[in-house]
């Protein structure tokens, strides 16, 4: 019981946010409402404190279709992204959405017969591939055999963050190398639904034009200290996730050592296996707003 009035509270908080980001500009109304800036400081400050002040998970109740595109290889054949492994790895994807009631399914499977396009060229074959092959609100996972594309560009896949507001198209593409879709327990694949659900990397910095002082070492992206004392505004936004250098660095400006999240999907370590909870509940409001369009 307890359990529904927390969902109820939430929902409270979540559902005029989520009416609010889709709502249209109409005749300018003669009284004392807030501006559009105003209310969407003040959609961002009740997300931002929903996110980081929730202390148990909420029940969506929510699934989502995945279409994935394979392209074949030379010889015909799916290669890593067989039946089977597309398979578990929505099994994979279900343990760790479970939380929130979220669940994924796959719709279809499509397979791409030239193989071209498994030597997969960013700047060109997405657009040829994904104008051709796509399936609208929907995930559609493209599994090619490699990637090329130029820096700061991640490597082994790539997706993209949600809208940032309703009159931007969204874009509901995932590639992925196929030989990344199960190994080290699907971490590649998870960093990225991660990042489609709107997370950052641990090393990020959400205001990189915010000075702090003291200031992180040489070559160190990410402005926030181990004490989490700027948590909110430095670093990836979240508190519960530890101040991440990404590089050697040892300790940070204030010369607290770093403890990094090396476990954590959106670093850049192989051996991460976990969201936090903060990661979950950024999701979960994504979820149900900016990729709210998705079947
Ligand atoms: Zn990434």
């Amino acid at each position: 019981m307890k359990k529904f009035v927390l969902i109820a509270l939430l929902f409270s908080f979540l559902v005029p946010l989520a009416q609010n980001t889709q709502k249209k500009p109409g005749p300018k109304k003669p009284n004392t409402a807030p501006s559009v800036s105003q209310s969407k400081q003040i959609s961002n400050n009740h997300t931002q404190n929903l996110v980081t002040t929730l202390t148990h998970d909420t029940c969506l109740n929510r699934k989502f279709s995945i279409v994935f595109y394979v392209i074949l290889d030379s010889a015909g054949l799916p290669g890593q992204a067989n039946p089977g492994a597309i398979a578990q790895f929505v099994d994979t994807l279900n343990n760790r959405f479970r939380r929130i009631c979220v669940k994924f399914e796959s719709c279809s499977t499509v397979y791409i017969s030239n193989h071209s396009y498994a030597e997969w060229y960013r700047p060109t074959t997405d657009t040829i591939v994904t104008s051709q092959w796509h399936t609208d609100k929907t995930i559609n996972i493209y599994l090619v055999d490699s990637i090329y594309q130029n820096f700061p560009y991640e490597v082994q896949g790539y997706t993209y963050l949600p809208p940032s507001s309703p009159t931007v198209t969204p874009k509901d593409n995932i590639v992925l190398e196929k030989w990344q879709l199960l190994v080290n327990n699907c971490v590649i694949s998870l960093h990225h639904i991660g990042h489609f659900f709107g997370l950052l990397h641990t090393h990020d910095e959400i205001n990189p034009g915010l000075a702090a002082a003291p200031p992180p070492p040489p070559g160190v992206a990410s402005k926030e200290y181990v004490d989490g004392s700027n948590c909110l505004i430095h670093g990836d936004g979240l508190c519960d996730t530890e101040a991440d250098p990404l590089g050697g660095a040892v300790a940070d400006g204030k010369g607290d050592f770093y403890l990094k999240p090396v476990d954590n999907y959106m670093s850049f370590s192989s051996n991460s296996c976990r969201f936090t909870q903060q990661q979950y509940n950024r999701m979960a409001y994504i979820m149900i707003t900016a990729r709210r369009y998705l079947h």
